[in-house]
């Protein structure tokens, strides 16, 4: 489903110029659950920004679901990313003026469903905010907010979900809610899982373990 090709990424700063990922090269099949594990550093947010169609590639390919995103528009990689991708990110991205419900309503109303407010409230109660749902985020907690943008993330029915640290910040008993949450959507929706984590016991639940360091893929495991 995720095809990475000789991808290269440099950010110019002054007249350095810094290469942050240097000739990645992997293929993720579909239903895979992958962990990007490394250094502080070494690239990882950047690798998951390329793969998810947020950022481009300096050199190289990335291909997602068929659709090579360097030779799309800027509005063609989002219709990608709407119809496919779902994203859990370490500081949440929730948008402040809309209420929880309103955040989880947003990729279902993109994809015109009637039943959006519905199933919106369906997921909030799953990830077991049923009684927040007229929170607006900064009167919800980190592990709130964060379980909000899963459940928003859960409501696009991606085939595949991008996660970045996503436990993160949080407490031990709601970091173990949310794993079993994304795991299972693995197991049994086949979405394909990419998370990057510093927590060797998470990386260890996925089938595969890359390892980057100083933007090169040291290791790449098969469990
Ligand atoms: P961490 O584990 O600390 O989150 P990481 O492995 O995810 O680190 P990245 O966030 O991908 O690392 O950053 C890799 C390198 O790229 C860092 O040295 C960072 O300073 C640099 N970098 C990231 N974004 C930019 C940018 N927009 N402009 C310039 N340099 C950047």
């Amino acid at each position: 489903i995720l095809s990475v090709k000789n991808v290269s990424k440099t950010y110019q700063s002054g007249n350095r110029k810094l290469t942050v990922l240097d000739q990645v090269n992997f293929d993720i099949p579909e239903g895979e659950s992958i962990a990007i594990v490394g250094p502080s550093g070494s690239g990882k947010t950047t690798l998951l920004g390329l793969c998810a169609g947020l950022d481009s590639a300096s050199t190289g390919s990335v291909v997602l679901n068929g659709q090579a995103f360097e030779k799309l528009s800027e509005d063609q990689r989002a219709a990608v990313r709407n119809q496919h991708v779902g994203f859990i990110f370490q500081n949440f991205q929730l948008l402040p003026t809309l209420t929880a419900l309103e955040n989880v309503m947003v990729p279902l109303e993109l994809k015109k469903r009637k039943d959006a407010k519905e199933k919106a409230k369906a997921l909030l109660e799953q990830v077991g905010l049923g009684d927040r749902i007229t929170h607006y985020p900064s009167q919800l907690s980190g592990g709130e907010q964060q379980r909000v943008s899963i459940a928003r993330a859960f409501a696009n029915e991606p085939k595949i979900l991008f996660a970045d640290e996503p436990t993160g910040n949080l407490d031990t008993e709601t970091g173990d809610m949310i794993e079993n949450l994304i795991f299972d959507m693995n197991k049994e929706k086949g979405t394909t899982l990419v998370l990057v984590t510093h927590d060797p016991e998470l990386a260890k639940r996925t089938n595969r373990i890359i390892r980057i360091k100083g933007g090169k893929i040291q290791e790449d495991i098969h469990g």
